[in-house]
């Protein structure tokens, strides 16, 4: 692998880590992102090549069969997410590069990477604030929120296993944090 700045922020869902990435780049001109290939549906306020590339489910297994993803995970049933090589590949000629994933494809990106990647989990403040968040941004049926937060279960028990942790619980200070630790990753 070449000497990439890799950071990666993973989260359970609705603990604000897009809302934060969105931050990180508007702050940091350099940084790259990485736009995932993903077979779900976009969601209204989304756009193709922006957000994600969204696949059909033949078209991402074919990615796969080529070879072109560094990492993917079924994040919930029937919804495939994956980082494109291309994307971490190229962009990182430009600069640091910024990988919005999950908690299993954030730990495989830190075993390709390893110091050559930082992985912060934001944690939401509680469990319950989570669901309020989730059920507040009203974008699943209940089905898939409950999906969504038995995975979120999961995955806060995984939070020791991270770089760092950043708690989200003012989105102020949580972004703050998250930018003097990616700027003293770069430094080191
Ligand atoms: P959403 O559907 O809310 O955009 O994303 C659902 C989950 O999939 C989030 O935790 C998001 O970070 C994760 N995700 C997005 N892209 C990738 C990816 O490329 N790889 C993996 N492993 N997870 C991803």
């Amino acid at each position: 692998m070449p000497n990439a700045n890799i950071i990666v922020l993973t989260a359970p869902s609705g603990a604000g880590k897009t809302t934060i990435a969105h931050r990180v780049m508007d702050a940091m001109p350099e940084m790259q992102f990485s736009v995932s290939a993903t077979t779900r549906p976009p969601r209204d306020d989304e756009t193709d090549g922006e957000d994600y590339h969204f696949l059909s489910v033949d078209e991402f297994e074919q990615r796969i069969d080529n070879g072109d993803l560094l990492e993917y995970e079924e994040v919930y049933p029937d919804r495939l997410y994956g980082t494109l090589r291309s994307e971490v590949e190229t962009k990182s000629d430009a600069g640091p590069v910024l990988l919005d994933i999950d908690v299993e494809g954030a730990l495989n990106v830190k075993k390709i990477y390893g110091d050559d990647a930082l992985v912060l989990f934001i944690a939401p403040p509680s469990k319950e604030a989570l669901r309020r968040r989730l059920q507040k941004r009203g974008t699943e049926d209940p089905e898939a929120l409950a999906d969504r937060l038995g995975r979120a279960d999961r995955e806060l028990d995984r939070a020791d296993d991270f770089d760092a942790v950043v708690v989200n619980d003012d989105l102020d200070p949580a972004v703050e944090e998250t930018l003097t630790r990616i700027r003293q990753f770069l430094q080191s």
